[in-house]
């Protein structure tokens, strides 16, 4: 759903010329330094980018589905750096809270995590429990009014620089299931958190990623989410169902971007007398991608609608997270191939985005357990059940 279609256009075209004036040309800049520059970070807070998907009373833009999905679709046109900076405020750092934060909670930090104050950082995973997440082990023990945090988290997008952690712990340690899980509002600053520093890694260079540790951890009892205890993982699984369509969509920026970078260099790389574009065996390449990437804006774009009308996505998330990101990998993988020997050398855009975007089908779900959710939901739609993984 988009709530004012020319006002949205509007939108849309700043953000279009935002992203090919100021962004892209500092793409090299935050790849060498490992970080977005300051001076970014301002402007795309003074443009009201970390609020996009946080609910106009909190003092964001409160996007629909759909809007969100075009925006971020725009955004990941460039290095995946920037829009990682503002990503986890735009989707896991802040939906918890969006979702099921008391009034009080939302009051407290919505308001400073829309103007990019405030950075937030969702921590589920663990040295143990990676894509079997109910597995996880940080214990939460109450105190009083306080509850006591002990545990590790690892690969936390954004951590080394969050002052907001939706840190998942179990409360009920005598429940191994996800109903012994609870969602804790942790800032930094508590007594007992610390970040670690940032990994080293293949790609995403100006993304940020640690691990998160609580040792002792005080954080009061009214920082859980919604106040209920018990109620986290299925908090967490609002999260990844929003966000999974939001990935999505920044699975498609890339790969957009990709190809125009292909279809730049091969109109104008002459082989055997003429440019490479000319040769239907590039031509393949090119209409693969094209097809491919047309295909996910499709899924996404449904799929945005159905959730705005209150369907519920939860196969249909699975499905564009799967797709968008395995389509991805494809067409980096074409766009390489396109670019001959150039597309190996560092200081290409393709080079640098083939790296990044490996990653988009590791997090928030393998492709496996991807394939997994949509293959257990479709059997049950069928009315048959299976055993293994919910
Ligand atoms: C850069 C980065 C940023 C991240 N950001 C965050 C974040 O902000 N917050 C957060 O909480 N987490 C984050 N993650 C963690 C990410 O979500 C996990 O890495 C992911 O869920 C996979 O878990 P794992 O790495 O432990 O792999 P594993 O679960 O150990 O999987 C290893 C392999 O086994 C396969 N596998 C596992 N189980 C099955 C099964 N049942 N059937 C078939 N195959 C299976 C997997 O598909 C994979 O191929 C991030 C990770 C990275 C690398």
């Amino acid at each position: 759903m988009i709530r004012d279609a020319s006002a949205f256009e509007q939108t849309l075209s700043s953000l279009r010329r935002y992203v090919k004036e100021r962004l892209i040309p500092r793409e090299a800049e935050v790849e060498e330094r490992d970080e977005v520059p300051e001076d970014i970070v301002q402007e795309m807070a003074g443009l009201g980018f970390f609020g996009w998907s946080i609910p106009e009373a909190w003092g964001g833009t409160g996007m629909t589905t759909e809007e969100l999905v075009l925006a971020a679709m725009e955004l990941s046109q460039a290095s995946v750096a920037f829009r990682a900076r503002v990503g986890t405020n735009t989707g896991i750092g802040s939906e918890a809270l969006v979702a099921d934060g008391t009034p009080e909670q939302k009051d407290r930090y919505l308001p400073r995590m829309a103007r990019g104050e405030l950075t937030g950082a969702f921590a589920l995973t663990e040295p143990e429990a990676g894509s079997d997440a109910v597995a996880l082990k940080t214990r939460a023990v109450r105190d009083g009014d306080h509850f006591v945090l002990d545990g590790t988290k690892c690969f936390i997008t954004n951590a080394p620089i969050a002052g907001l952690f939706t840190v998942m712990a179990r409360t009920d340690p005598t429940d191994l299931t996800a109903r012994g899980i609870s969602a804790f509002l942790v800032e930094r600053g508590m007594p007992g958190l610390s970040t670690a520093a940032p990994y080293r890694k293949m790609g995403q260079a100006g993304s940020p990623v640690s691990e998160v540790h609580l040792q002792g951890c005080r954080v009061p009892a009214a920082n859980i989410i919604g106040g209920q205890e018990g109620m986290g993982f299925k908090t967490a699984m609002k999260v990844l169902n929003k966000q999974r369509i939001h990935l999505a969509a920044l699975c498609t920026g890339p790969a957009i971007r990709m190809l125009d970078e292909a279809i730049a260099w091969t109109c104008q790389r002459r082989q055997f007398g003429r440019p490479v574009a000319e040769f239907q065996l590039v031509q393949a390449l090119i209409a693969d991608c094209q097809t491919e990437i047309q295909a996910a804006r499709a899924l996404i774009l449904q799929t945005a609608r159905q959730r705005d009308d209150g369907e519920d996505v939860t196969l249909q998330a699975s499905i564009c997270k799967y797709f968008a990101s395995e389509m991805c990998g494809r067409v980096a993988d074409r766009c390489v191939q396109m670019l001959g020997g150039t597309g190996f050398i560092q200081g290409h855009p393709i080079e640098r985005f083939y790296r990044d975007v490996r990653l988009f089908r590791l997090y928030e779900g393998t492709s496996q357990i991807h394939q997994l959710n949509i293959a257990r939901r479709t059997i049950a739609k069928a009315g048959f059940q299976v055993g293994g993984r919910d």
